[in-house]
């Protein structure tokens, strides 16, 4: 969306919330880059309550709004999936290329073993966020199947590429009845908290090749 035609200062966040637009607002930004922008392929068209307030205070503070959704998830350098990598400390990535795009689904391994226990707390620390799992394996944890965000649809895909656990941010009921009847460990992360570092990873490779300010702000959401 179309603010101001100069910008300095940028703020970066997982979803445009009211929250992180009021942020921007006392900030003084120019712009906000997010993953989770408007306009939701089967959401009402109407431009009303908060999404007309969200709008408005945009517009009335010439402020653009930028959104990359899928190609923020996928992107092999910046995006959620490979930033989730890298601060887990995840080795040998790789992406699932029979899931389109690609990049929705990766694969890499920690680099020692661990048992079920060891990655939850290894998530927790990592995440800020206590992760729901489900053990379901009786052998150590080196093989990792993710995808972050509502990625819980790919356990099954996860089990095929012989992932020991998948990491997601959502769990639905029937996913735990997969993952037992399938065999593999499963950790249901957070939304927000797998989805927290692709626009922080963008917004300081902008900050660093263009000289802007720039700055993430964490708006918590236990989902
Ligand atoms: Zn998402």
């Amino acid at each position: 969306m179309q603010g101001k035609s100069e910008i300095a200062k940028v703020i970066t966040g997982v979803t445009a919330t009211q929250a992180l637009i009021d942020q921007a607002i006392t900030q003084q930004a120019d712009a906000i880059l997010v993953h989770h922008g408007y306009f939701w392929k089967g959401e009402a068209q109407e431009i009303t309550g908060m999404k007309q307030r969200r709008i408005k205070a945009l517009l009335a503070h010439n402020i653009n709004l930028i959104a990359y959704h899928l190609p923020l998830d996928v992107h092999p350098e910046f995006g959620n999936n490979r930033q989730l990598a890298h601060v887990l400390g995840l080795v040998d990535i790789s992406s699932v290329s029979s899931v389109k795009p690609e990049g929705l689904l990766m694969l890499g391994e920690l680099p020692d073993a661990m048992s079920h226990v060891g990655l939850a707390s290894l998530i927790e620390e990592k995440l800020d966020r206590p992760p729901l799992s489900e053990a379901v394996i009786d052998r150590p944890i080196k093989k990792l199947a993710w995808c972050t965000g509502g990625g819980q649809g790919f356990i099954e895909q996860a089990v095929m590429a012989g992932a020991d656990a998948f990491i997601t941010g959502e769990v639905s009921e029937q996913t735990i009845h997969t993952a037992r009847e399938m065999g593999i460990d499963f950790y249901s992360a957070g939304h927000h908290a797998t989805e927290r570092y692709g626009a922080k990873a963008l917004g300081e490779y902008v900050a660093d090749t263009y000289g802007l300010n720039v700055s993430f702000i964490d708006i918590p959401n236990p989902a």
